[in-house]
């Protein structure tokens, strides 16, 4: 067999196993945030960390990363287990970086007596001028000279709580002429005398994230430790601390970030959209959340697939919806029952069919999936069929129905149209229409042939619903991507949401539970929501059949 090519983080692990490397061990961590809920960004290094991870052999942790007090809460962190549980991963270790503040204080303590570390008095914006730009030399602090005996009483005294928020940090002894900033002396501790989620008012300084993320690594055994290019120039950081303590070394790498068309995906616009009610909620359907796609039919097969597809390169672009929905159109077709469901109903009556009969139609489940089975569902006098598959006036390229013409109702028989009847207002109301009892195959047994074939479903058993059709949340390719002045929500589109109701179910619908997913023939793939009640079923659009079909 032709031996599949590995993306270049694989190639490393592959080649690292082959030298021997960490005795030839696999160990990586996905390591959010508790901040917020995880988006389609954090699937790929999910399905990155927890891949390598199971193709190498290895183990995977999840990490909670919560050095924030103040953003972070267990509602996310609880969030965040359950998406990737959902996405199909199961973590070796649950951990949390606020478990090492006792051992990072201490390795702490070590800089500091090393004369590695040392308490500053600047205040944040006076640090952010000593350290000046990039391209300006940055002046040492006046404080950078304390002897470590005056570092470790102040140190100490910040962890008493003897200052104010702000008043002193701690600050790594690295090099201020630097040109990579992270190295003029980057803050290690900040005082923050805020309530954690966890460590509750234990303390009242908190590690930085860069003086946290790679001790933890380090604590947890990581061999590779995999993150976004943005952390390319921590990595000497990230080398450094864990040199200067002597600890176990992970080797960082860094890949690029997925960026999708039309939506924004940083967790702080997430949480504007939210919090500003642009959006419903973290799990409105139209947010690139794990729990918005969840909500909006996405499966767990089709985002991972999806993540493959994409590959890992150390390359930013930018990936084009549709590639996501093509994954999910592609496993809804061979997975997602068909139903028939008519979105904007137009009444039809069979003027030759018995008033007051109906009868049982077979219909197959999914022609994709033998296994799926077949359904059965009522044909009557009465039915509804889409208003756009009927038109007035219409070319030979029109498949619907017009006065006089002959198409076929699916799993059900050739029907003709005779008449329209039209409103005082000149609206159709209702159009008359003939069926053949002879077609009950599909087929007429004199050949004759008809072009289109409709969805339909019987007036009198119809189920009714609300449908919601989403299209793109922003209107530009890159709505981030905004003049001075101008606000990214201002490229937010108004046409978004798209609420219909009194659309028609077929009325083997009763019987679907919230989060079931179906094609509707003709109309694309919808998922139960979970605003549903008893009887008054609502469904989401998760994608349409084609691409700009049924928009
Ligand atoms: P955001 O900028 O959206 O707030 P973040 O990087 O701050 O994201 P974390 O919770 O720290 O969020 O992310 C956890 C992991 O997911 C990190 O390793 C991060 O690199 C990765 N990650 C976040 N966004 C993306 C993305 N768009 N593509 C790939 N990986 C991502
Ligand atoms: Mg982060
Ligand atoms: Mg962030």
């Amino acid at each position: 067999p032709k031996e599949e090519k590995l993306d270049f983080v694989r190639q490393i692990v592959a080649d690292d196993i082959a030298n021997g490397k960490n005795e030839g061990q696999v160990q990586t961590r996905f390591p959010p945030e508790p901040n917020g809920y995880l988006h389609i960004g954090h699937a790929k290094s999910i399905c990155l960390n927890f891949g390598i991870a199971k193709q190498f052999g290895g183990k995977c942790n999840l990490r909670f990363d919560d050095t924030n007090p103040e953003k972070e809460d267990t509602e996310f962190v609880e969030a965040i287990e359950e998406d990737v549980r959902w996405l199909g991963f199961e973590w070796d270790k649950k951990l949390f970086a606020s478990d090492y503040f006792d051992q990072l204080y201490d390795w702490a303590v070590q800089l500091i007596k090393e004369g590695k570390a040392y308490v500053c008095d600047l205040t944040f914006e006076e640090v952010r001028e000593y350290r000046a730009g990039w391209n300006k030399e940055g002046k040492d602090s006046p404080y950078r000279d304390r002897t470590p005996e005056e570092n470790l009483d102040l140190f100490e005294r910040m962890k008493n709580g003897e200052f104010k928020d702000g008043e002193k940090s701690l600050r790594a002894k690295i090099d201020n002429s630097s040109p990579n900033m992270n190295l003029r002396d980057p803050a290690m501790y900040r005082i923050r005398h805020a309530h954690h989620h966890r460590t509750g008012d234990k303390w009242c300084i908190y590690p930085t994230y860069d003086y946290t993320h790679g001790q933890s690594d380090s604590l947890e055994g990581i061999t590779h430790s995999l993150c976004t290019l943005e952390f390319e120039n921590h990595r000497p950081l990230y080398d450094w601390y864990i040199e200067a303590l002597g600890i176990h070394h992970p080797q960082q790498i860094e890949f690029a970030r997925l960026n999708l068309s039309h939506t924004v995906m940083s967790k702080r616009k997430l949480l504007e959209l939210v919090q500003s009610g642009l959006v419903s909620g973290w799990d409105d359907p139209r947010m690139p959340t794990i729990v918005g796609m969840r909500r909006r039919g996405f499966t767990p097969e089709a985002l991972r697939n999806f993540c493959d597809r994409i590959g890992i390169t150390k390359f930013n672009g930018l990936t084009e919806l549709p590639m996501l929905e093509l994954c999910i159109r592609d496993h809804l077709n061979r997975t997602a029952n068909r139903a028939m469901v008519v979105l904007d109903p137009l009444k039809v009556v069979i003027t030759n069919y018995p008033e007051g009969k109906s009868e049982m139609r077979q219909a197959i489940n999914n022609p994709e999936d033998e296994s799926a089975g077949t359904r059965e569902m009522p044909f009557g006098r009465e039915l509804f069929i889409e208003r756009k598959d009927f038109m007035e006036e219409a070319s030979k390229k029109y498949f619907g129905l017009t006065v006089g013409k002959e198409v076929r109702f699916k799993n059900a028989f050739f029907v003709k149209c005779n008449d329209a009847i039209k409103d005082d207002d000149g609206n159709i109301v209702e159009l008359h229409c003939t069926y053949d009892p002879e077609t009950s195959g599909g087929k007429a047994p004199d050949g004759r042939k008809v072009k289109g074939t409709l969805h339909w479903v019987s007036a009198e058993h119809a189920i009714d619903a609300e449908v919601r059709l989403y299209d793109v949340l922003f209107t530009q390719e890159k709505p981030e991507n905004v003049e001075e002045g101008e606000d990214w929500k201002d490229n937010l589109n108004p046409e978004s949401l798209k609420v219909l109701t009194g659309c028609k179910l077929e009325p083997s619908l009763a019987e679907a539970k919230v989060g079931d997913r179906f094609q509707f023939e003709r109309m694309g793939y919808f998922c139960m929501d979970k605003d549903s009640q008893p009887g008054k079923p609502v469904f989401n659009r998760t994608v349409t059949l084609k691409d700009g079909f049924a928009k």
